[in-house]
């Protein structure tokens, strides 16, 4: 016996991580404070899995060997400290899987970007034939891939909680996008430990591995000044590129890199916006440290789809264009959305506010948005912000109020952005079906 893992949590990662356990010839037992969704507990039951539900029974999890803890559960919570205080080891599901592959790694974080870049950057390796698999928030775990695939590149999309549970894990390509503040309420309020989980990205990386990151974002550049990075670093910019890097001239989006040019139109990017513009760039740049073909690059930066709930544009009624950004939970992400915008604006924000700063947008809403549809319990932030600079604005609780008004609102030419700028769960189950909401009503208009 490899010893007892205990699995704390059991959604897409833990039940990936139990079944990747058991492979290794762990005893394994899976506990999950909440209720487990029957697909997984058909899955646990199919491998033979002890598992419990609704409880943490405290006498089957402290004599475990090793525990992995799904990112959910905050770092404070008394059971992961009295674990902790055992000298029990706890680590994250992506640090569990990584022990037992040599597959190469890109691995993806940042505040905003992270799961378009990282379905970009499989989308690029894929069609030109890479043996890669996509993991972290989308689709199947890690763990589970480790235990059932042989792929020999790993494309992963890194949270700061995933990356707080991260000790000899290595990345061999880490990709940084920005750092803005989001979920400060897991870091004591302190940008800094934030900053430092982010950064926890470089962790054991050598020489030989590459460092790609956003050269704008002034957090990440400062971070940088005061460490000893060992990688290769490779910035970009919507500035010129470095000698090594990417960035935009004269309308073309240019990567350097190893000696080697790589140019194209910022015109027959898929991914429009100055947000996408960085994604496309950090996607090319690791794409090119695995070699791939420029022709290959190309094609893949000009035809991918996009990520739906991301500044997804999927319905005009009556010349009135509806975009579904559902997945902007932050202030910054909903300043992306609202830069892009080239036409007035109907705007459905609100929910639940993890300590917003709204004057970064105040501009930007003084110049594109006419009226304001709050959709969320308590509205009373959004009120205070904008109540002087939008004269229409109104309180709604469920998402058909919300697309009526803002039809009702909106004339021939607008748009009707949702990018509620918060998280869902007030009013919501995730972000997901916020977005799915917002279609389904829209449809029904
Ligand atoms: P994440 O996985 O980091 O949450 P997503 O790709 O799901 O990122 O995008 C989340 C939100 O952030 C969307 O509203 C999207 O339009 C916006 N966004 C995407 N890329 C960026 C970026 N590089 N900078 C800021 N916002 C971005």
């Amino acid at each position: 016996m490899a010893g007892r893992a205990v699995i704390l949590g059991a959604g897409e990662s833990g039940v990936g991580a139990a079944i990747l356990a058991r492979k290794q010839g762990f005893e394994v037992f899976i506990s999950d404070l909440g209720k487990i969704k029957e697909k997984y507990k058909n899955v646990l039951r199919q491998f033979e899995l002890d598992f419990e539900e609704g409880k943490h029974s405290e006498e089957k999890i402290m004599d475990a060997s090793l525990v992995v803890k799904s990112p959910g559960i905050p770092d404070d919570a008394p059971l992961i400290i009295g674990l902790k205080k055992q000298g029990i080891p706890v680590i994250s599901e992506i640090e569990f899987a990584g022990k037992y592959t040599n597959a190469k790694t890109i691995c993806i974080t940042g505040s905003n970007g992270k799961t378009t870049t990282a379905m970009l950057t499989y989308h690029i390796l894929k069609n030109a034939g890479v043996n890669v698999g996509l993991a972290g928030n989308v689709g199947k775990s890690f763990a589970s891939q480790v235990a059932t695939e042989k792929y020999e590149v790993y494309v992963i999309e890194l949270s700061s909680f995933q990356l707080d549970g991260m000790y000899q894990f290595k990345a061999d390509v880490a990709i940084l996008l920005n750092i803005t503040p989001d979920h400060l309420d897991r870091y004591n309020y302190q940008m800094q430990n934030y900053v430092d989980s982010k950064f926890g990205i470089l962790q054991n990386q050598t020489e030989k591995d590459v460092f790609i990151y956003c050269s704008d974002d002034n957090i990440i550049t400062e971070e940088i000044k005061e460490r000893d990075i060992k990688a290769r670093q490779v910035p970009f910019t919507l500035g010129e590129p470095e000698k090594t890097g990417a960035g935009i001239s004269n309308g073309k989006l240019i990567i350097q890199l190893n000696e080697k040019q790589f140019s194209m139109s910022i015109l027959d990017l898929s991914l429009q916006g100055k947000h996408n513009s960085y994604n496309s760039m950090a996607a090319g740049i690791a794409s090119m440290v695995f070699k791939i073909r420029d022709d290959q690059l190309r094609e893949s930066l000009s035809d991918f789809k996009g990520v739906e709930h991301r500044l997804e544009r999927f319905l005009q009624v009556h010349g009135i264009e509806f975009i579904n950004d559902s997945k902007a939970t932050n202030v910054n992400s909903t300043w992306y959305a609202l830069e892009s915008m080239n036409k007035k604006v109907v705007w459905i924000a609100g929910g639940i506010d993890k300590g917003n700063d709204y004057s970064m947008i105040n501009d930007l809403v003084k110049k594109k948005v006419k009226a304001i549809v709050c959709l969320g319990k308590n509205n009373a932030k959004i009120h205070k912000a904008f109540g002087k600079v939008v004269n229409d604005i109104i309180d709604v609780y469920t998402m058909q109020d919300a697309v009526k008004s803002a039809y009702y609102l909106a004339r021939n030419g607008d748009i009707v952005l949702l990018s509620p700028a918060c998280a869902s769960f007030d009013l919501f189950e995730n972000y997901e079906d916020r977005g799915k909401q917002f279609k389904a009503a829209v449809r029904d208009l």
